[in-house]
């Protein structure tokens, strides 16, 4: 006999007068005066067994052992319910199980957590994460995240790409994060890294001859947790041979609506809107702006060159922010306090009450042009950022947000999602006074740049690009550098000389000079996305069995000590500082 021929979701009226054999956990059991009720769930849902002891003693004598998480099975006839006892709520809800033989299959210790309780603390969920996977909020978004990630799949492969597989054990290469290191038995002292994506392999498959590569990958990056970090995360990873921007682009757009469409959501418009990096900093003061609201920076510096008030008159650019709000003292003090966090020396204001008064410290040292201007509706707050363009865009942008989320500007019908094009090749590094990378090393230049990678490395603009949804970066690409001579130069520039570029990079290069097409390709974080699809904040609630900020996985308990023939075996000593943490 099979374990069941029904899903207890399954129920319908329809299906009165048959016979049932369920099988599931026990959601809740109630007793009602000799009937006894068990909500019996499975991956299809719940439905309703009646037991009644006069019907089948037997199963009336199990039924008083069950506690909830139990393991059933029942055979029994479906019958409707009565219709005071109907519950529209349920899909199962105008039927039941009357039950002729039950069975335990399973037993349960007393649960650490009720599967319906709220706000049950995440280390408890995780430690017994094969308990909280059996709740609805964790079903619903497990399949929605295999849903999505077929739906991808199944996209690429009619658009040509072919699925591969990369190492995970490499060399460690520079993108960014920090690597894991993997310790090798049979060369002692030595260490792979684990990939941080599959960057080089990649572009070696279409160096190699495969035009249209694409993988689910898994990645490693040894960087602090955050709501929408993991150690370990997928990326679909694409790269193309021959391929222009809007190539790459185009298959991310797909990738995206493939995934809408199989969940039943109305997709993007496409194309997505594209924007250029300094667009979206003057405008947004961010990379990755939620354009599900406005609030858009304007600037006036050109206005404010000869202004009476010193802060704006000597500042590199004046900028600021309309916001619909007249703020109170003690909320612009605040709102001063997120300033000063982003980098400002203060926070200038104008704020127009509702009668349409001005108040402000500042108002008696501005000129009528410059007044009008600021004019803004009663009822709202000039907010101002007087400094460098970077300082500003970060102090304006860091408003925003802030302002988007507290006054809930954002249009939640929408999905805004964006394209930013045209990154920067290098970022400053404050600490280390030296240009570094602002993607990463294998991205190109936009044609006509070369010549600034030596003479205004900060000018030099990249084939870089973003993708945005909601104020979430979903992932990045480029079209790469396929001259060897152009990657020699980005090394230096990133203070790598020809030596130590050959000896990290030398099997690129190589490759480079062997006939390497153009090519571009992209990488879109498949847990952030699906977080946001399952309008999840945290991308802890669509993975399986995610690391806690601390680093540790209170599932398993790891990462454990190792004993010491393990490590002598390794090559490795202990430090006595990492002992003493054992
Ligand atoms: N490998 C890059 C990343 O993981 C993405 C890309 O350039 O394709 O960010």
């Amino acid at each position: 006999m099979s374990w069941r021929d029904r899903g207890a979701g399954e129920l319908r009226a329809e299906h009165v007068g048959e016979t049932a054999t369920l099988a599931g956990w026990v959601a809740r059991r109630r007793d009602h005066g000799g009937l006894i009720f068990i909500d019996l769930r499975d991956h299809t849902g719940v439905g309703q067994l009646v037991i009644n002891p006069e019907r089948s003693p037997d199963a009336a004598r199990t039924a008083h052992e069950i506690r909830n998480e139990f393991v059933l099975q029942a055979k029994g006839e479906v019958v409707a319910r009565a219709p005071e006892a109907v519950n529209p709520k349920l899909p199962t809800g105008e039927v039941e199980v009357q039950v002729d033989e039950l069975t335990i299959v399973s037993r349960s210790t007393p649960l650490p957590f009720q599967l319906d309780e709220e706000n049950v603390d995440e280390n408890l969920r995780l430690r017994y994460r094969w308990l909280d996977l059996r709740r609805d909020q964790m079903q619903r978004n497990l399949r929605l995240s295999g849903t999505v990630i077929s739906a991808i799949r199944r996209r690429m492969e009619e658009l040509g790409f072919v699925d591969f597989w990369t190492p995970s054990l490499i060399k460690g290469t520079p993108e960014g994060a920090r690597d894991f290191l993997v310790p090798l038995r049979l060369q002692p002292g030595r260490f792979f890294a684990l990939a941080q994506s599959p960057q080089v392999y990649k572009q070696l498959f279409v160096i190699g001859g495969f035009d249209r590569y694409y993988q689910i990958a898994t990645c490693w990056r040894d960087e602090d947790l955050r709501a929408d970090r993991q150690f370990e995360f997928r990326q679909l990873d694409v790269e193309i041979a021959f391929a222009e921007r809007e190539d790459v682009l185009e298959t991310l757009e797909e990738a995206v609506v493939a995934s809408f469409e199989a969940l039943d959501r109305v997709p993007p418009a496409r194309p997505f809107p594209r924007m250029t990096w300094h667009e979206v900093m003057a405008k947004y003061g961010s990379d990755k702006p939620d354009l599900r609201f406005g609030l858009e920076i304007e600037d006036a510096t050109e206005l404010t060159r000869g202004s009476e008030f010193g802060v704006f008159a000597n500042a590199e650019i004046v900028r600021y922010l309309k916001v619909p709000k007249a703020f109170s003292r003690a909320e612009l003090e605040r709102l001063e306090e997120i300033a000063r966090e982003w980098g400002a020396k203060g926070l200038a204001y104008l704020v127009v009450d509702e009668p349409g008064e001005v108040r402000s410290p500042i108002a008696k040292f501005l000129s009528e042009p410059e007044l009008e201007a600021f004019r803004a509706e009663p009822g709202s707050t000039v907010l101002f950022a007087a400094d460098t363009p970077a300082t500003a865009a970060r102090v304006l942008g860091g408003l925003r947000t802030h302002l988007g989320r507290e006054l809930d500007l954002a249009d939640r019908t929408r999905d805004a999602f964006l394209w930013v094009v045209d990154f920067p090749v290098f970022e400053w590094n404050e600490d280390e006074e030296r240009w570094t990378f602002s993607h990463h090393p294998f991205t190109g230049v936009m044609p006509g740049h070369e010549e600034l990678i030596e003479s205004d490395p900060g000018a030099a603009i990249s084939q870089a690009y973003d993708l945005v949804w909601n104020g979430w970066e979903l992932g990045s690409g480029s079209i790469r550098i396929h001259d060897q001579e152009v990657q020699r130069r980005i090394f230096r520039a990133l203070g790598l000389s020809d030596e130590e570029a050959e000896e990290k990079f030398g099997f690129l290069l190589e490759a480079l000079r062997m006939g390497a097409p153009p090519h571009g390709g992209f990488a879109m974080g498949i847990e952030r996305f699906v977080a946001l699809m399952a309008g999840e904040p945290n991308i802890r609630e669509i993975v399986g069995f995610p690391k806690v900020a601390s680093g540790a996985d209170p599932l398993t308990g790891a990462p454990t000590p190792m004993p010491d023939p393990t490590l002598m075996e390794l090559g490795l000593q202990l430090r006595p500082e990492a002992k003493s943490a054992d």
